[in-house]
């Protein structure tokens, strides 16, 4: 990055856009309905593609390619060690393009390029290589039973697997849900977010170059009240997995309570805590606090958005922090190599963080920087640090999903951790101190699907990722991901005369 800041020019060319059509059994096809739907750049809120936009009819056309390909096809029925080599095979095509598929990241969802090209697509590459390892190491157990009996579980792949993901991650979300799905031999359906429907078909393209059979990845591009609803609600879809608000989890939920009870995941919205002690690194912490506020313009799940500071501290933190703000970069991700931040996903959610910085102000809050729009065109926030934050404002309580960070005071390690927990969320939380008696303290304490001590956002393949209370469950990645696509079967037969 450093290089090319000197030479002038841009790292990232403007990426062509060549896959705009549903992709199901292997074709790229119109939509029923011949309707397409517009994608936009957040840099400039122009149109860069038509999209085919997908709906019932369509996801039903997805979903029998996905159950052919399932009842019939070869890909549950291959050895588990075939299945993680055509995947390993995705994983390297994945890699190969990675300029590419980052380059359409920010020109669909005005994304840093290089950061998502080392973090979303290094994690997508890395989750079908960890996946395709573990193909072949799906077995049950054998049982200790009573009386003359013998037994054992067989773990079978639940079926067909339909994949509702958002717009912040668009290629990770995808690999880190189709490729445990894959490994267990399920087919599936994804459904992209409609912010950001171009990856994913970028990704269907690679994954039919690899050799993964047709059917076994269908992508249906469309709106949630639509394609997503159907495939929710749809009786021969086997599980499905969520990620996105806590409002269309509840949805999700109910669709599959009223359809075929399938087996749901959620990962949903956070506001997560930071908390940072007297004895902490102040620089560190301040680092900290950016980014795991302002990356990715501060639309991840995870942000710590609420900032715990001790008293002793707090001011010496406030002004560190002012101060470190004035050289971040808010700018065009594709042309400004010294961009720090692009632009917010789209419109709507661009109105939506100005909106709760409004409130914000009216609550009584104080701006210590940003919070203002930026730049001629497009969707450019400047990040938002508020103070004289109090616990009951609506931006101390409610997901943002945006540059919004609020500052907060605290006394005690008791007070820090009731504060942590003073929230339905429950997704991540992160603690900066040096004495580990009370990071662990903390640790144990809050409540929380992952907590990063003297770090934030460290991620890897084999972490699990996902939260509870209104953040949801059956997260991402790690091992336990596998779990969500298979079912466990008991089979048990008598010792003698044994049928086997
Ligand atoms: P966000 O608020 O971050 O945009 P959403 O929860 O609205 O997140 O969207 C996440 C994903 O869920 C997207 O792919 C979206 O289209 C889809 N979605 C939205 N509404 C529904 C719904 N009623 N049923 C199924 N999927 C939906």
């Amino acid at each position: 990055v450093e290089a090319e800041k000197k030479s002038g020019a841009p790292p990232f060319e403007v990426p062509e856009v060549r896959f705009t059509k549903l992709f199901i059994n292997g074709c790229f096809v119109d939509a029923v309905s011949g309707r397409t739907f517009q994608t936009r750049d957040p840099r400039s809120g122009d149109v860069i593609a038509s999209v085919a936009e997908g709906d019932r009819e369509d996801v039903d056309l997805a979903v029998k390619a996905a159950r052919d390909a399932f009842d019939h096809g070869e890909w549950p029925r291959m050895s588990g060690s075939e299945r993680g080599r055509i995947m390993t095979r995705f994983a390297e095509l994945v890699e190969r393009h990675a300029d590419e598929l980052a380059a359409l990241e920010s020109l669909d969802g005005g994304k840093l390029p290089a950061v998502t090209k080392a973090v979303d697509i290094g994690n997508a590459a890395g989750s079908l290589r960890y996946f395709a390892g573990a193909a072949d190491k799906i077995h049950g157990e054998t049982l200790k039973m009573r009386g003359q009996f013998q037994g054992c579980t067989l773990r079978e792949p639940l079926g067909v697997a339909g994949l509702i993901i958002p717009w912040n991650f668009p290629t990770t979300m995808f690999t880190i849900k189709v490729a445990p799905a894959l490994a267990a031999g399920c087919t599936v359906v994804v459904k992209p977010a409609e912010q950001t429907p171009l990856s994913a078909l970028f990704l269907a393209d690679l994954a039919k170059q690899a050799g993964i059979p047709d059917g076994v990845i269908n992508v249906v591009p469309g709106f949630g009240p639509t394609a997503g609803a159907a495939i929710a609600s749809h009786m021969d879809v086997d599980t499905v997995s969520f990620t996105g608000s806590t409002e269309v989890g509840r949805l999700i939920m109910e669709a599959s309570a009223r359809s075929n009870l399938k087996p749901v995941s959620l990962e949903l919205g956070g506001k997560s805590p930071l908390i940072i002690f007297d004895d902490a690194d102040l620089d560190m912490a301040v680092e900290l606090a950016i980014s795991a506020n302002f990356f990715n313009k501060g639309e991840a799940c995870v942000a710590a958005s609420r900032v715990y500071v001790q008293e002793s501290v707090y001011d010496r933190f406030e002004k560190k922090l002012a101060e470190r703000m004035r050289s971040w970069v808010v700018g065009d991700p594709l042309n400004d190599p010294r961009a720090d931040q692009g632009p917010q996903v789209d419109k709507a959610q661009y109105e939506r963080v100005l909106s709760y910085i409004e409130h914000g102000k009216r609550e009584g809050a104080t701006l210590l920087t940003g919070g203002r729009p930026c730049g001629q065109k497009g969707y450019y926030i400047q990040p938002a640090v508020f103070t004289n934050v109090k616990e009951d404002m609506v931006i101390a309580k409610e997901e943002i999903f945006g540059p919004v960070m609020c500052l907060m005071k605290f006394k005690t390690v008791e007070e820090a951790i009731a504060r942590a927990n003073a929230t339905r969320y429950g997704l991540g939380a992160g603690v900066v101190t040096r004495d580990m008696e009370v990071a662990s303290r903390v640790v144990r304490s809050v409540r929380a699907g992952l907590v990063w001590v003297n770090c934030y956002f460290a991620l890897s393949n084999d972490c699990p990722f996902g939260g509870r209370g209104m953040s949801g469950f059956g997260g991402d990645e790690g091992m336990q991901a596998l779990d969500k696509y298979l079912a466990v079967k008991c089979v048990v037969a008598p010792l003698r005369g044994s049928p086997w």
